[in-house]
Parts: structure tokens; C-alpha cells; sequence
């Protein structure tokens, strides 16, 4: 650390973002281009280089995050960004994305705000690319090994970039037309740019990665023919088989999932359509769910000009404090948490209701029916207050008029439908996700499955840390028992709890 009183003298400040007048008329990123360079310094200086780094421990990645600190602090940008990709093959994702479990783990955070890792993390890794520090590093030699990885998501990219700088000769298959998983077409621009996704598949295709996009195995490709193809084989095809909302009325139209009406809105800002088939544009949104999904769905709703839109979660509004009892430092607590999404539907007034809390949020809120008109339109959906057992509470029942109902509910597994799981016979776990053992080893010899596909429903840290981690057991499984590459996680790791 170079200023050894940094955290005593330093008060924490966050990248800042636009304003929400100006953000909610485009689809970029929300903070302020530019702004982050001039703060990051003074704000990696607040690290105290604690004996026990906390924040390395509450990261899947295991980052170094007390070295990158001091070294932005110096402003040695080339170390920094060296031992920033030392365990994140895309940091650039990460620094946009994650919910940053190591800042909630920051020692710091134990009596102040947290020092701002993942702006940190972001700062490095969009240097990197400025200074040319994130070139393509191509194998030295080629093994005679071949890997099919299937599912082009953060998991398979990671996995795939990993095999290929061991010399393996790899083929990404994607069944979309474009690669990149839930960063493609599930997560909005305004989150991350799709410029960003861009820049590391040129990368990775200068390494020599091959990428098949349009192919669905098991549907276009046969499963067990590609296994046969291949030395190995990554599923890493996330989980994508969404929740439905069993009430009366889910048929009617208007009523859809959030995988079926973000993917639109991301290929018009893909400059595929001209307009979305499902814009929220003039109507009344009702989005069910309060998830991020759900926040991604707002963010995008506001977006295209919906008349109103409400936000329904089923869980009691969290406390603004962490709950030094039932999750106490450092573990990930559930805070009332205001993201851009929910600034911008609140100083937007679009729901005048829900804007009194300052978001478009109504907690503790059950969804119980929908009702449409004589087309069979959706045109109001019934709710009503319920306590933590999920029992309705009499007298609270109310109607919302949507014009648009989106749902955003979580997803179960990955799709069982498509024939690759059969194709391959793999195995289940009883809730759906593809079983494997500690070493990443599906059921079927030459196998591997990594990812929301095995790890069920999780987020971007925790699919890289997965692609990772499976590189190193193909790696072994190929080199007869050995491999230099590293495994930040197993299988059956889960996030620190109380
Ligand atoms: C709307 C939304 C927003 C999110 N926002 C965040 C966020 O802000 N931060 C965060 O950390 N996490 C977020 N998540 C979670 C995060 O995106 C996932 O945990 C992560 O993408 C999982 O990575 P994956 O590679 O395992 O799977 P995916 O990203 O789902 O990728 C799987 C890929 O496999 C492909 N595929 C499936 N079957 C086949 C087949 N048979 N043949 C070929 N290809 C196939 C799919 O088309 C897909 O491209 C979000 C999730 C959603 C749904
Ligand atoms: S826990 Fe916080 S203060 Fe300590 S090393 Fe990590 S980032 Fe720095």
C-alpha cells in the first residue's frame, strides 16, 4: 500500500454514473465514461494489505486482489493487469457485472464502506486493453488433443480460452448465432456492452479457438457422433430451462418470459431488428419476479417507453443493514439494494404508486391471477400482500393494469428437451442439473460439466471460476494425470454462509 492511512483519510467513492434523463434515452453503460480513471487510485490506496485478505477468500477466482490494489495504487498498470488475468481469464466482465462478493468480504467493510474492488478490477482490465497488455497468448506448441465445448457462455469461454493456451485444439459449439451465452442476449447493454464480448472473442480466435455458432448439438449435431469426434468434451450449456407462474390467465398474450423478451431487445441494439416484436413501448409492465433478471427487464422496459412499470417481489423489503445475526460479515447479505435499473424507474415517477419506496418495487407481493379482454389480451394482473409464510393477507388484494406481463422467476436446470442430454446419456441430479463427480467428470467417460448446466442457476464469477476449473480436469484427463493449469474451485463449492 502506498499510503498506509489511505482507509483513515480516503473516503470510498464509486464510479459515477450518468444521469438518469440522459441514460434511460440509449442503451450504454451507465457510468460516466472516463470518470473512473481519475478516482481509482486514491480509492485502490484505501486497501489495507491485510494479513488475512478476506476479499480473496469471498471471490470463486481467488484474485489477488490486495496486490492489484497497491500496484494501481503505484500506477504500474502492466503488473497490475498481469496479475489481475493471473486468475480471471475476463476481468473486464466481472468488473461490470458481479455483485462483488470480495467487497462485501473487505475487511474494511467491517466498520466502513468496503474498498471498491470491482471498479478496481474494471479500471485494470479496461487499461489493459488500452495499452495493448491483453494481446492473444497463443500455445506455444500444439498438443494432438481435441475438445469440444459446447455452450459459449462465461463458462465455456473460460474453459475453452484455458484448453487452448494448453496447447489443445478447441471447437466451441453455440446454438445461437452469436457467441457469448447470457451476456449475449440475456444481459442489456446498459449493464455491459457487447463491444466488450467482442474484443475477447477476437482474442481467443487469435489463439486459435474455433467457434461453430448456429449448432445446436443434439439437434443439428449429433451428440454421440461429437463425442466420438473429440478427445473431450466440456457441456457448459447452462441453465435455461425457466420457472412458469401457475396461475389463472398465464395463456393469455402479453404474458411472457424475461428469456423470451430480453433477447429481442438485445438484437435491435444488435441492429437485427428494427423493433422489438414484445417493446414494453406505451404499455403498462408488470414484471414478476425481484431478482436481477427481473431488474434487467425494468432497465429495458424504461428503455423502450413503457407507460408504467412495477416490479413484484415476493420477498419482504430487505433491511438497509446487514443482519449481523442470520449473515454477518463476511458473508453475501441480503440488503435493500437501489441498482440503476431501480433509480431510473424511480425518479421516472413511471409507477406513481410504487415510487413512493423511490422504485418501482412492491414487496411481499403474490401474483394471483391474470385477467384480459374479449381478444385475449392480458389487460390487469391480480395481487396480493403476503407474509413470510407466502399466506395471501386478507384485505390486500389489488389490481395492476398490465398491458405487459414479464416473467422473471429463475430457471430450474438446463434444457432437457434440445437431445443433447439424451444424446449423451448423462446423468441428472434430482433437481435437474447434470451430475458430475469431485473431479468435473460426468457419467459418460470423456465428459465434463461445468456451469449454471451442473452448478445450477449462479453468476458470472462463479461460471469463469467454473470454466477454469473444468480446464484443469480435461487438462488431466488428456496429459495422463497431470496439468499446470490452476482450479480456483470444485465442484461442490458453494458461496461462504454463517
Ligand atoms: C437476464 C440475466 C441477467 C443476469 N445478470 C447477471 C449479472 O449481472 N451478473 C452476474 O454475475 N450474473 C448474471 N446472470 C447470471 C449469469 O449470466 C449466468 O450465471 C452465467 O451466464 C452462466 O454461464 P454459463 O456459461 O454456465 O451459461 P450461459 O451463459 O447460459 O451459456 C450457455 C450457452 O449454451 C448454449 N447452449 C445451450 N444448449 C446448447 C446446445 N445443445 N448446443 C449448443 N449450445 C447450447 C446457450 O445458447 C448459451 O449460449 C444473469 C442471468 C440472466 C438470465
Ligand atoms: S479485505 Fe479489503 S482492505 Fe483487506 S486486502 Fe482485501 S480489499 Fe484490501
Amino acid at each position: 500500500m502506498a499510503d498506509p492511512k489511505g482507509f483513515l483519510t480516503t473516503p470510498r467513492r464509486e464510479w459515477p454514473r450518468r444521469p438518469v434523463g440522459e441514460r434511460v434515452r440509449d442503451w450504454d453503460e451507465v457510468c460516466v465514461p472516463g470518470a473512473l480513471l481519475p478516482l481509482v487510485g486514491a480509492q485502490a490506496d484505501r486497501c489495507m494489505d491485510c494479513g488475512v485478505p478476506f476479499c480473496h477468500e469471498a471471490c470463486p477466482l481467488g484474485n489477488l486482489i490486495p496486490e492489484w490494489n497497491d500496484l494501481v495504487a503505484r500506477e504500474d498498470w502492466r503488473a497490475a493487469a498481469e496479475r489481475l488475468h493471473a486468475t480471471n481469464n475476463f476481468p473486464e466482465f466481472t468488473g461490470r457485472l458481479c455483485p462483488a462478493p470480495c467487497e462485501a468480504g473487505c475487511v474494511l467493510a467491517i466498520n466502513q464502506p468496503a474498498v471498491t474492488i470491482k471498479n478496481v478490477e474494471c479500471a485494470i482490465a479496461d487499461r489493459a486493453w488500452e495499452e495493448g497488455f491483453a494481446g492473444p497468448s497463443p500455445p506455444e506448441r500444439l498438443s494432438d488433443r481435441t475438445v469440444a465445448v459446447i455452450g459459449s457462455g462465461p463458462t465455456g469461454l473460460a474453459a475453452a480460452q484455458q484448453l487452448t493456451r494448453a496447447g489443445h485444439t478447441v471447437a466451441v459449439y453455440e446454438r445461437d448465432d452469436r457467441i457469448g451465452g447470457l451476456m449475449r442476449y440475456g444481459i442489456p447493454a446498459f449493464k455491459m456492452e457487447k463491444r466488450h464480448l467482442e474484443r475477447r472473442i477476437g482474442q481467443m480466435r487469435a489463439e486459435g479457438t474455433k467457434f461453430r455458432t448456429s449448432t445446436a448439438v443434439g439437434r443439428d449435431v449429433d451428440a454421440a457422433a461429437l463425442r466420438a469426434r473429440y478427445d473431450a468434451v466440456v457441456v457448459s450449456t447452462g441453465a435455461t430451462a425457466w420457472r412458469e407462474l401457475d396461475v389463472p390467465g398465464r395463456e393469455l398474450t402479453g404474458v411472457h418470459q424475461a428469456m423470451e423478451y430480453l433477447p429481442l431487445a438485445n438484437r435491435v441494439c444488435e441492429g437485427d431488428l428494427e423493433a422489438s416484436p414484445l417493446s414494453a413501448a406505451g404499455r403498462d409492465v408488470v414484471i414478476v419476479g425481484g431478482g436481477d433478471t427481473g431488474a434487467d427487464c425494468l432497465g429495458t422496459a424504461v428503455r423502450e417507453g413503457a407507460a408504467s412499470v412495477t416490479q413484484l417481489d415476493i420477498y419482504d423489503r430487505p433491511g438497509a443493514e446487514r443482519d449481523e445475526e442470520a449473515e454477518p460479515w463476511p458473508t453475501y447479505p441480503k440488503l435493500y439494494r437501489l441498482s440503476p435499473a431501480h433509480e431510473e424507474a424511480g425518479v421516472l415517477r413511471t409507477a406513481p404508486e410504487a415510487a413512493r419506496d423511490c422504485d418501482a418495487r412492491l414487496f411481499a407481493a403474490s401474483t394471483l391471477r391474470l385477467t384480459g379482454d374479449a381478444e385475449g389480451r392480458v389487460r390487469a394482473l391480480h395481487l396480493a400482500g403476503v407474509d413470510a409464510e407466502r399466506r395471501v393477507r386478507p384485505g390486500t388484494e389489488r389490481v395492476l393494469p398490465a398491458g405487459l406481463v414479464l416473467l422473471a422467476l429463475g430457471f430450474s436446470g438446463p434444457d432437457r428437451q434440445d437431445g443433447l442430454v439424451a444424446g449423451l446419456g448423462l446423468e441428472l441430479e434430482p433437481r435437474g442439473t447434470i451430475a458430475r463427480d469431485a473431479g468435473f467428470a460426468t457419467n459418460v467417460p470423456g465428459v465434463f460439466a461445468a456451469g449454471d448446466a451442473a452448478r445450477g442457476q449462479s453468476l458470472i464469477v462463479w461460471a469463469i471460476a467454473e470454466g477454469r476449473a473444468v480446464a484443469a480436469a480435461v487438462d488431466r484427463y488428456l496429459s495422463g494425470g497431470t496439468t499446470c493449469l490452476p482450479a480456483p474451485v470444485g465442484p461442490y463449492d458453494r458461496p461462504m454462509t454463517a
